[in-house]
């Protein structure tokens, strides 16, 4: 069978298979694969209406929560592009967004009220449509906020429109693997963010990696954790759920015991996040391998799993975190240990591969002319496969300088062994030079969380007058965990050469994390000039 072209293509034919079963559940409430797919169709003839068509963009402003899967449908099906913005960005970081797109319409959650009605003061949208966490809750308690209707000047309420236009089917329109599908803006550390631009091709692909290489179907369930406003979210949560039938648990945000009694209630069996959540799985106290037992396909991906967090939670929980890797870039997987299987350790390092290249995709490594390094050596990891995306949303220098040839510049420094297993070392950038010595902050890292008593740490490069950098390393304890900074010092001594043991450490209570639930390296950095 051909592949569809397009999720809401592969979404019909989940329709045409399965109607009643259900797709999402969300605070005890449930949605049939039907429902979504006549409410998606509510969205997308109300959208038309208000003259929003082919090529358009949506702007969708939400939280993990079904109108997400229902809006972008009804977007698609109209030929649209959704935009995602994170739901923690401020009126400047969204204003910019509804600007570089030239967003047509803005889907956002009421909560963020004060947030729109900003942007719209200074970049109006046609088309406003305001939405509440509690719309497809059945359980009210603790975890969701308020349930008054709060909404913005000229915006109409998604439940309005959902109730005017229950089964109103919109005209059909052809939706190729070439049409842009996606818009996902990059955190814009190096300049304004740029939107990279995927296409319907790009998300079946990537959708369909995971459904193929992990081992997805109609009877899994999919925890939801990853944030939907990023690419992981969009293909290993929305688009996987919409091409396989799985059940999607959304949990609107992550609290990790909520999430252990969510995994234990619905019988969750994959789940693709940052390592972060899964360290605070583990941390959880209601965390026991009993409430996990159905979890076996774990994916860890955005950043690097240390090696003793790998073993704690197998020995803790009997699962295998997996390493996926990819870039917002790359629609998400490039490269990812097969599940049920386990990644070979460099004896050098103690650091597991990260994988194997998924379908038809070629990754090699560079040297700073770009030219192939001799095999073992490691230098930058270019990727090219049909997940790669085609460019930035209007940038076209930004395109040629990242995606010469269409072969992707990830940053990242990396190397395979004889048997094809590619290993990541670091960010390019984040290299700190100690002296005229170069230190990789993941190894320092990895040292620390050996540590009994660290449950987070980053380690970056702050400038010093002697050394021109020098190595700092900013830790999180585990609950209840007592240790100074000058034994944490001492231990990362006796494991590492002198010029790469943090020569200070700073102890926080919480590291600051991206809302995809990475660690910032960035901001540490930035905090220690
Ligand atoms: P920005 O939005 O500024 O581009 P970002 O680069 O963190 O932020 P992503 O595209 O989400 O945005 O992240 C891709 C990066 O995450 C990769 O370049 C790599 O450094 C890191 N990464 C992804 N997966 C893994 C993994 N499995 N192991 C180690 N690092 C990973």
């Amino acid at each position: 069978v051909a592949p569809a072209a397009s999720i809401p293509a592969a979404f019909a034919d989940t329709v045409a298979a399965r109607p009643d079963e259900t797709l999402i559940r969300y605070f005890d409430g449930a949605l049939s694969v039907s429902e979504v797919d006549r409410l998606a169709d509510a969205t997308a003839v109300a959208l038309a209406e208000r003259g929003f068509g082919r090529g358009d963009r949506a702007v969708l402003y939400l939280q993990n929560v079904p109108q997400y899967l229902i809006a972008a449908l009804g977007v698609w099906r109209l030929g649209g592009v959704v935009v995602s913005a994170n739901p923690m960005y401020k009126a400047r970081e969204l204003g910019e967004i509804v600007a570089d797109s030239g967003a047509r319409a803005v889907i956002a959650m009421e909560s963020l009220h004060t947030v729109v009605t900003e942007v719209l003061v200074e970049h109006p949208t046609p088309i406003v449509v305001t939405t509440s966490e509690l719309e497809f809750a059945e359980r009210r308690d603790g975890v969701l906020s308020s349930s008054a209707r709060i909404n913005c000047p000229g915006a109409v309420p998604l439940a309005d429109l959902l109730a005017e236009y229950a089964g109103a089917r919109p005209e059909p329109v052809a939706v190729g693997a070439d049409d842009l599908a996606v818009l996902t803006y990059t955190s814009g550390t190096t300049g304004p963010p740029k939107g990279a631009e995927i296409s319907h091709g790009n998300l079946v692909f990537s959708a369909t990696t995971y459904r193929d290489w992990i081992g997805i179907d109609a009877d899994d369930v999919i925890f939801g954790v990853a944030p939907m406003f990023h690419i992981t979210g969009v293909v290993g949560h929305a688009a996987l759920a919409m091409l396989t039938g799985a059940t999607l648990v959304l949990t609107y945000r992550f609290d990790p015991v909520d999430a252990v009694e969510t995994i234990a209630e619905y019988g969750a069996t994959f789940t693709v996040g940052s390592i972060t959540v899964f360290i605070a799985l583990m941390n959880a106290p209601n965390a026991t391998r009993e409430k996990l037992a159905t979890l076996a396909k774990i994916y860890s991906g955005g950043a690097p799993i240390p090696p003793s967090t790998l073993q704690m939670f197998d020995e803790a929980f009997g699962h295998h975190i997996h390493n996926i890797y990819g870039l917002t870039e790359t629609t998400s997987p490039a490269v990812a240990v097969p599940c049920g299987r386990r990644a070979p350790v460099d004896a050098r390092t103690g650091a597991a591969a990260v994988g194997v290249p998924v379908y038809d995709t070629v990754v090699r490594i560079v040297d700073d002319a770009g030219e192939d390094v001799d095999p073992a050596e490691s230098g930058e990891v270019v990727i090219a496969g049909p997940q790669v995306v085609r460019g930035y949303w209007n940038r076209p220098d930004e395109t040629a300088a990242a995606m010469p040839g269409n072969a992707l510049r990830t940053g990242d420094v990396g190397y395979f062994d004889a048997d094809g297993w590619l290993y990541l070392v670091d960010r390019k950038k984040d290299q700190i030079n100690a002296s005229g010595y170069k230190v990789w902050p993941r190894e320092v890292e990895d040292v620390l969380y050996e540590h009994a008593a660290v449950r987070e740490v980053a380690v970056v490069g702050v400038p010093d007058a002697y050394r021109g950098e020098t190595v700092k390393a900013f830790v999180s304890l585990r609950d209840g965990a007592r240790v100074t900074a000058a034994e944490l010092t001492a231990y990362a001594r006796e494991r590492l050469a002198a010029y790469k043991a943090p020569t200070e450490i700073a102890l926080l209570d919480e590291l600051p994390k991206t809302a995809s639930g990475k660690i910032l390296r960035r901001t540490l950095r930035d905090a220690g000039r």
